[in-house]
């Protein structure tokens, strides 16, 4: 069998080790921190950072494929790696998706529709933003947010040095506020083939900025859910792109709006794991690993919903609840904000 390099330790790349582990894989975690929850199912495990050389040149000669299950991996790195093994998905989809206003950028430039977008250098220029996109608005890091962290709101134009001033000096855009009536989100996956696979498009719910539930069948009439797919398949198309990939979505009266989109599985895919006979973590190994994609039909009508910190208290009850499938990291500290595990409720 083949061997399979995940860059990332955390519950992403565990359940990637499982699903590799699944098909046959060999697998091999490369990840800075101590104890990763996918070093328990992993069969190796590299702890070393991003700038060890020697490290990264052992790891990459150990396998045939490199995959992540992140999008921040240092440029030195990567070209590293990939002097040495394949890594899909590729460098393409990375450069875009590091960085809000390359990806928007390119987003727009494909002919989709995003938030009205700006970029933010000081505030001379995020006052002509706000003249020019008006207010509610919201300003972003340009790099590393996630969970909704590091953007500000801004009600209005009195809002901007505040705003501004919570970005800590980083590059920043600011995004009109787009007025929607729900999120969803596409789950795609492209083969080495070009092949293109979507999964159902899931309605997802936040709270406090971290994904809270995810909800399939999504609330979308036939040709918005036809619109979400194709819109997917052309952005994957677009990169030549080699794996699974999430596609953030607002839903508005005008029209699907793409918010943002993540080259690597996705929470609002977790679903999948008991919503089709194959998810989109054995989908993802099966398309770096240059196997045909598997069958992504949906089978039932699934609530996925996230168990954050203190939530695992909820675990010994759940455990008992029939049609609930639970799925745990394996993280020794429970921490608030942290997500500890998930689980998928079931209804046909
Ligand atoms: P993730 O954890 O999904 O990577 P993130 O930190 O990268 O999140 P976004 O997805 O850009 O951040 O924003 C988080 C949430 O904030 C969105 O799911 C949406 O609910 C809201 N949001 C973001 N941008 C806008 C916008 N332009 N208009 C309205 N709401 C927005
Ligand atoms: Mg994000
Ligand atoms: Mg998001």
């Amino acid at each position: 069998g083949a061997r399979i390099g995940i860059l990332g330790g955390g519950q992403l790349g565990r359940m990637l080790s499982v699903a590799a582990a699944r098909l046959g894989f060999v697998t091999h975690i490369y990840e800075p921190g101590a104890n990763p929850p996918a070093g328990q199912v992993a069969d190796r495990v590299t702890t070393a950072a991003y700038d060890d050389a020697a490290a990264l040149k052992a790891f990459a000669e150990s396998v045939d494929v490199i995959t992540y299950e992140f999008e921040n991996i240092p440029t030195e790195a990567l070209d590293l790696l990939e002097s040495h093994c394949p890594i899909h998905p590729g460098r393409e989809a990375l450069r875009i998706s590091q960085d809000r206003l390359t990806e928007k950028t390119f987003l727009a430039g494909l002919g989709l529709k995003t938030a009205p977008f700006a970029d933010i250098t000081d505030l001379d220029s995020l006052k002509a933003a706000i003249d020019k996109i008006g207010t509610p608005a919201i300003l972003k890091t340009r790099r590393f947010g996630y969970d909704g962290k590091g953007q500000a709101r801004l009600r209005g134009p009195e809002d901007a040095e505040a705003a501004l001033a919570d970005m800590a000096g980083a590059p920043a855009i600011l995004e009109g506020y787009v007025n929607f009536s729900h999120e969803v989100s596409v789950i795609a996956a492209r083969g080495i083939d070009g092949q293109v696979a979507c999964f159902d498009p899931g309605e997802n719910v936040h709270r406090d900025g971290i994904l809270h539930t995810t909800t399939v069948p999504a609330r979308l009439a036939p040709a918005q859910r036809t619109d979400a797919v194709l819109l997917a398949a052309n952005i994957l198309n677009a990169l030549d792109y080699v794996g699974v990939m999430g596609v953030e979505l607002f839903v508005t009266p005008q029209g699907l709006i793409v918010n943002e989109v993540a080259p690597r599985v996705h929470n609002s895919g977790h679903w999948t794991q008991n919503g089709c006979a194959v998810d989109q973590f054995e989908q993802h190994i099966r398309a770096v690993a240059g196997w045909p994609l598997g069958d992504g039909q949906r089978h039932s009508n699934v609530v996925m919903e996230n168990l954050i910190g203190d939530d695992m208290d909820r675990v010994p009850e759940l455990a008992r609840e029939r049609d609930v499938a639970l799925h745990l990291y394996g993280k020794a500290e429970v921490k608030s904000g942290r997500k500890m595990a998930h689980f998928n409720r079931i209804s046909r």
